[in-house]
């Protein structure tokens, strides 16, 4: 007998007859014999719905009020599934986040957990119940207060309760079929990957690929949890994330004892989430980017890539670009322009009609020519590059916005990429 740990997305769940559908997949699941602890998302774009409603009411919600409101949507859709498992004639328990024991710490919209204590899901286990848990959600000891996760966040509560209960594997059940070298909803001859390095997958999640929150990837590589992303709509196996120095039992039955070498790249991603900020004209002397940053730094602002250009020896004046979230921006504005005076810079340029593609893979370490065959690609279909950074194994540009689906398609086939067959999206509308 196993513990599995399986988790739906919004859009396995998006109506009645989704959950009915879910449920029926669930107790096949425990008919096999084994223990289930299930975390479920809101039901299709019902998240997305409410973050509306609450911008009806109010341009800025307060952030308690906006975790209360959220949270509602995960309580629906988990007491519909436990009902719809009760009338197939097996016992489940729905349980909020704080009932199933997420303890997080205080910041709403954002919230880190802290700590889990499954206590009740443990006993519902023993007493032959299937748990089903609220993703997205816990709960602060010192405010008392219910939090969300973020954006994506039911991911996160199902490979946390996967670490916390010591679970063989955590499913991820989404709309397709497992994790893809790109979004198969934008490249469609993008192919299934059977399996995924967690430091891969923390790059592309971290580029955009919203199939797996960076988050969830991060915790199920710190407590060695192995994932497994596959369709709710069929039987297929889907992608194994699996952390290669600490491969798990499951991870090493599937991967069948295979050492094959790993591809040179494993896909490519993009974000539309971020724009450019441009601080024109500092003076090129020690001490001027660390002000800036410092600045930047206090609004909190996630920066991501940063370029400074040469300097015009004539003036003595650089400028300094970095990206950001869109939703950061304003905030930074205010706070650059505030300080421009003790700063001295000239002024700034705010852009929020960039795109950024990233090529993720491992084998880049040892492989060169990577860049040079990503930018002649990019050349090759006329698309301008505006800003580039690297790590280890990934490479990032930035482009307009409006040619960015047509980047990824071309780095895509560069790359060899392409498979035979279109990938198919079994639901979900992407948003
Ligand atoms: P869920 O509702 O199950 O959480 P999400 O919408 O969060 O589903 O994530 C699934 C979607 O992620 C897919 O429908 C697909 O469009 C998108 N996606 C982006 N990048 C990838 C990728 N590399 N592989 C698979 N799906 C991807
Ligand atoms: N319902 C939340 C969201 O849409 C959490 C999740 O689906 O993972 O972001
Ligand atoms: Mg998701």
């Amino acid at each position: 007998m196993s513990l599995i740990v399986q988790k739906f997305g919004g859009s396995s769940v998006a109506d009645a007859e989704s959950i009915k559908r879910v449920a029926k997949r669930i107790v096949d699941t425990k008919k096999a014999g084994n223990d289930i602890v299930v975390a479920v998302s809101a039901m299709g774009d019902s998240t997305d719905e409410l973050l509306d409603l609450a911008h009806e009411v109010t341009p800025i919600p307060a952030p308690r009020e906006l975790d209360m409101l959220l949270t509602a949507g995960e309580r629906i859709s988990m007491a519909l599934l436990a009902m719809a498992i009760k009338s197939m004639g097996y016992d489940a328990r729905s349980f909020t986040g704080s009932q199933a024991g997420m303890i997080t710490d205080a910041q709403h919209g954002a919230a880190r957990i802290v700590d889990v204590t499954p206590g009740r899901l443990r006993d519902a286990l023993d007493e032959g119940a299937i748990a089903i848990v609220a993703g997205f959600q816990g709960f602060n000891r010192d405010t008392k207060d219910i939090t969300t996760l973020g954006r994506g966040g039911s991911d996160t509560t199902a490979v946390a309760l996967a670490a916390a209960l010591g679970a063989d594997i955590c499913e991820i059940y989404t709309d397709v079929d497992g994790i893809f070298s790109a979004d198969p909803r934008v490249v469609p001859r993008a192919h299934k990957l059977d399996r995924v390095s967690s430091e891969e997958m923390l790059e592309l999640a971290a580029a955009g690929a919203k199939v797996l929150y960076i988050r969830a990837v991060e915790y199920a590589r710190r407590h060695g949890v192995t994932l497994h992303v596959r369709s709710s709509f069929n039987n297929n196996t889907g992608t194994i994330v699996y952390n290669p120095a600490a491969i798990s039992p499951y991870a090493a039955a599937v991967l069948n004892g295979e050492t094959v070498e790993e591809p040179i790249i494993a896909g490519v991603a993009a974000d539309l989430s971020e724009a450019k900020v441009t601080v024109v004209g500092v003076p090129d002397i020690p001490g001027k980017a660390a002000q800036i940053f410092k600045i930047v730094a206090k609004t909190n602002a996630n920066v991501d890539m940063i370029v400074q250009n040469v300097s015009a020896a004539s003036t003595g004046l650089t400028d300094i670009s970095f990206t950001l979230p869109k939703s950061e921006g304003q905030q930074v504005l205010t706070a650059l322009t505030n300080e421009q005076q003790n700063v001295g810079f000239a002024g700034l340029q705010y852009d929020d009609q960039i795109g950024k593609l990233a090529l993720v893979g491992a084998g880049m370490r040892t492989n060169t020519g990577v860049s040079a065959k990503l930018f002649e690609a990019l050349f090759e279909a006329g698309i301008n590059i505006e800003m580039i950074s690297t790590s280890e194994i990934r490479i990032s540009v930035v482009t307009r916005a409006d040619t960015i689906n047509e980047a990824l398609r071309v780095v895509h086939t560069a790359f060899g990429l392409d498979s035979d067959d279109e990938a198919v999206v079994h639901g979900g509308t992407g948003r």
